[in-house]
């Protein structure tokens, strides 16, 4: 599957299994290395990325975006009687976290949203080469689609990453959530201090803090965080606000 000109993504089978207990097989393996082709090639028109090293864009693309799903990824084993099924992803980008969880999670359904058209645009020409068939896309700002009501309380998992600080990712997410529903709000550092001050934000909106993980990555060893929200109860109509009041009012 490789071309000439792109390197191939280290595999690390034995990382994969002791930090997620979970292996690509050769399918997920070689949709996972059409990603990263697909991306660099992209990469020379928009500017989808900085990470372009193999092992960086493992560590940082693939392994990060998987990590914040890391429990659903044993679904069956244990925790989860029946699987979550509809993944939202706000804010995808270049489609982090949702291409690697659609390719790991292949009978889920996972929606990749952004406001940039060109970004989706470059979504929608490569999922055909990834052979992706569980993946939709959407143009659209998270504060209008989560008052929409064929997308709001919709999903059963919500992720963001890098989109914005924690209380507007809360506000963007959990309106999409049915009740029971799971966001995955993906953090660098994250502080005692912080969790504070999102408590009752994500209160206002229907939700609970249910874990707060911290971590590191396994080659560069980077902190991470990963925040997950519970949808308790309905998001109240008024939220989300308008575009734009959320990042400049956050709650
Ligand atoms: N999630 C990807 C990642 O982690 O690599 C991309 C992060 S990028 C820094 C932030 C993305 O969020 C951009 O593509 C931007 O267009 C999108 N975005 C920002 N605000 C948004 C909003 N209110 N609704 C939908 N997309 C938004």
């Amino acid at each position: 599957m490789n071309d000439s000109t792109t390197p191939s993504l280290p595999e690390l089978p034995e990382i994969w299994q002791q930090t997620l207990n979970w292996q690509p097989t050769t399918k997920q393996q070689v949709q996972l290395q059409r990603l990263y082709e697909l991306i660099l090639e992209g990469n020379q028109k928009l500017n989808l990325t900085r990470i372009t090293d193999p092992q960086e864009f493992w560590e940082k693309h693939l392994w990060d975006s998987l990590r914040g799903v890391a429990l659903l990824l044993r679904v069956g084993e244990k925790d989860f009687a029946s699987p979550p099924h509809h993944f939202i992803d706000i804010g995808t980008g270049a489609g982090f976290p949702g291409i690697p969880v659609a390719i790991a999670l292949p009978d889920c359904t996972v929606t990749l949203v952004d406001s940039t058209r060109k970004k989706i645009a470059f979504l929608e020409q490569i999922l055909p080469e990834l052979a992706l068939e569980n993946v939709k896309t959407l143009t659209g700002r998270a504060e209008e689609i989560g008052q929409q009501s064929q997308y709001r309380q919709n999903y059963d998992v919500a992720m963001i990453r890098a989109v914005s600080n924690a209380s507007v990712c809360a506000e963007y997410t959990l309106p999409l959530l049915k009740q029971g529903g799971l966001a995955i709000i993906y953090r660098g550092n994250w502080t005692e201090e912080e969790t504070t001050a999102l408590t009752d934000a994500v209160k206002l909106l229907g939700g609970e803090i249910e874990a707060i993980e911290q971590f590191t990555t396994p080659l560069s060893k980077s902190l991470r965080h990963c925040l997950y929200l519970r949808k308790i109860a309905t998001t109240p109509a008024k939220f989300p606000r308008a575009v734009g009041i959320p990042t400049h009012k956050p709650l």
